[in-house]
């Protein structure tokens, strides 16, 4: 078992709208089983996957200030 070597630059542990969702995964993935996170995976495999995706590949809805450009 080994935290992931990631955290420190991960999203949802530096962006601040990600805050809500932290305790949730980092317990399970990010402490205790970091090869079993899709983030994790595709930056090894030299990808950046996008800030709002969870550990299990799931985007995470986010509300913003943005309007909808549609
Ligand atoms: S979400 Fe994944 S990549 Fe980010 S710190 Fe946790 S285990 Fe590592």
């Amino acid at each position: 078992m080994a935290t992931c070597p990631q955290q420190d630059r991960c999203p949802l542990f530096t962006v601040p709208v990600m805050a809500p969702a932290l305790a949730l995964w980092r317990g399970f993935y990010c402490d205790h089983a970091p090869d079993r996170c899709e983030r994790l995976r595709q930056f090894r495999a030299g990808l950046r996957p996008p800030f709002n995706m969870l550990p299990n590949g799931k985007l995470l809805h986010l509300n913003t200030a943005d309007p909808d450009p549609g």
